[in-house]
Order: C-alpha cells, then structure tokens, then sequence
C-alpha cells in the first residue's frame, strides 16, 4: 500500500496511509544501497508486518524539495501577509511567492488581522497578478473556514514575518495546534538535530508542515532563485516575456523590454518588476558552486 510519510524519529519513518494511526516503518537496507534517504512529506510503498509496524519498500517520484527543512511534496505555500502592524513589506510577499513557484507549491496569500485592517490594495494588487487571496482574522475567526477549504487534502506550509499571525491562524484553523507543537518541541529538547526536525501535522483535513519550536519556512533560510528562472516565477510576466526585442532579455532595463512596457502601460505593478530586480541583483551575487549545490 502507499501513504505518505510524515514524521522520521529515531530510526522511523511513520507512515500516513489514509486510515487511522500512522504506521512507523523501517526503511529497507536497498533504499540506502540507492542512496535513497526517505524525506518528510514523500509518498511511500510500504508493506506491513505482524507486528503492527511496516517497511518502506519505495519512494514515489517527488513533485518538489526543500533543503531548510529537509521535507518533500509541499502542494501550498500559505503567504501570512498583514495590514496591521507588523505590516508586511510587499517585497516579501513577492519573494515568497516567487519561491512557491519556483518549487511548484501552489502559492495562497492570506491577509490576516483583518478586524482592525483589511489590505485592500494589496489584495486587489495580487488578485491582479493572478494570485489567489483570502482575508482572514485569527481574532474573530472571519474567513477561517475559507482558509480550512482551500488547505483540505493538501500540505501546505505556513510562511510569513514575524508577529503575523501565522501560530494564531494554525489555533484557529485547529485548536490546540500549538499545544501539540509545543509538546514535540520539548520531547525534543534543545538537541543539534531540532532544527531539522519537520512534521507533517494534520489540521483541517490536510497537514501543515511545521519544524516545532522555529518559525517554519523561512524563506531567508532558503536557497536563493537563479536569475534565469526568476521571470518565470513572476506569473504576470507571462504574457509578455517572449515578445522582448532580445532574445534572454532580463527584463532589467533593457531596450524594447515587453515586460517593461507592460509596467509603463499599468498591466503590471511597479511594485512587483521592482521587487524583481531587487531579486535579479541578489541572484547575480550568488557564486557558481551555490546553484550548482541545489
Ligand atoms: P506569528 O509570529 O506569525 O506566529 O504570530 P502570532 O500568531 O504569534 O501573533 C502575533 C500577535 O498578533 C499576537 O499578539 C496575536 O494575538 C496577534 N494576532 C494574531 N492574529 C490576529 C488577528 O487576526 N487580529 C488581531 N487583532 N490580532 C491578531
Ligand atoms: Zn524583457
């Protein structure tokens, strides 16, 4: 049978196959003859022993990976964004969405704290660029059922600055999220390997990715996108990037740039191309070896 893997703890893999308890299971000796090290998050054949426990005999092909945490097959990246203190700087919305689309994560930006401010600019601003967009208040549980809808069936993993709400909306979305989180966190204790721990915990009939004890998934944390496939990881930019008068035009500031005529005609916001660029020169300063590594 298949499910999918979701939490590794001393020597188990434990195992979600769709119906009641998780089944921790030991990896086969030829996965690591593969080199083949089971992740977080990846979809598994497994077999079932008497005993109750069971045996990872392989690993389904992944849709994506992430290195900080180590886990694979993140179908959603919730963006937290805020229009209320701490307000969200809009470039690291594009940053994070830029990321999910990069990794092909489907990318949600929900704008939370909406009893005191609702962002409707941003939120026209991205349901423009093409983005889904939901408002929310972990306060008084406005759209949380919303979120729970569009998190149904999936993993998703939360992101977002500090103080946006992020472990509020996980409370709402499931009470005693934190709770559960905060007693894997002290089972753990402060070892070397806490950083690395992720697990897939279940909330609102999907699971949510979360390293207990350390924001999760920041996108600081994470590998950088290379200049080359950032354009793409700009959905509005679609239309527009094969129309440039150069061939491997960066969009920058080149000459007869149709992304960039876009953004004079107001098709695009200024905002995101200058986010862009702001990605394309931190692109440029990463050495070689730091692509080559990912
Ligand atoms: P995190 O750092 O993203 O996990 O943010 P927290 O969930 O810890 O929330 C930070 C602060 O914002 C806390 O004081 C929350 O009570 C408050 N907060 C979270 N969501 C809302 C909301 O929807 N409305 C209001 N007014 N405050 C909120
Ligand atoms: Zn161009």
């Amino acid at each position: 049978m298949t499910g999918q893997i979701i939490k590794a703890l001393s020597g188990f893999y434990y195992v979600d196959a769709g119906k009641g308890q998780p089944v921790p299971c030991r990896g086969r000796g030829r996965l690591r003859h593969q080199k083949a090290t089971p992740l977080v998050g990846d979809r598994v054949e497994i077999s079932r022993l008497d005993d109750g426990t069971g045996m990872v005999e392989a690993i389904l092909p992944r849709k994506n990976q992430f290195r900080r945490p180590m886990v694979a097959n993140i179908d959603q990246m919730v963006i937290v964004a805020s229009g209320a203190i701490p307000v969200t700087d809009p470039f690291l919305i594009d940053r994070m969405s830029a990321m999910a689309e990069w990794k092909g994560c489907e990318g949600l930006i929900c704008f939370n704290k909406c009893d005191l401010e609702r962002a409707e600019d941003l939120v026209s601003l991205y349901r423009g660029a093409g983005f889904p967009t939901l408002q929310v208040s972990a306060e008084t549980g406005d759209g949380i059922s919303d979120l729970a809808a569009a998190i149904t069936g999936k993993v998703s993993a939360f992101t977002g600055n500090s103080g946006v709400g992020k472990s509020s909306i996980l409370n709402a979305l499931q009470p005693g999220f934190g709770l559960q989180v905060g007693e894997v966190s002290e089972k753990l204790g402060r070892g070397r390997h806490t950083t690395r721990h992720v697990e897939l915990f279940p909330v609102a009939g999907g699971f949510v990715a979360d390293t207990p004890g350390f924001s999760s998934f920041d996108v600081e944390q994470m590998e950088a996108i290379p200049k080359e496939a950032l354009a793409s990881a700009f959905r509005e930019f679609a239309p527009y990037m094969d129309l440039c008068r150069f061939q491997g035009c960066a969009h920058v500031k080149e000459k007869g740039c149709a992304v960039r005529e876009a953004v004079a005609e107001g098709k695009i916001a200024l905002s995101r191309h200058k986010s862009y660029i702001r990605l394309y020169e931190q692109a440029r300063e990463i050495p070689d070896w730091e692509i080559s590594k990912n």
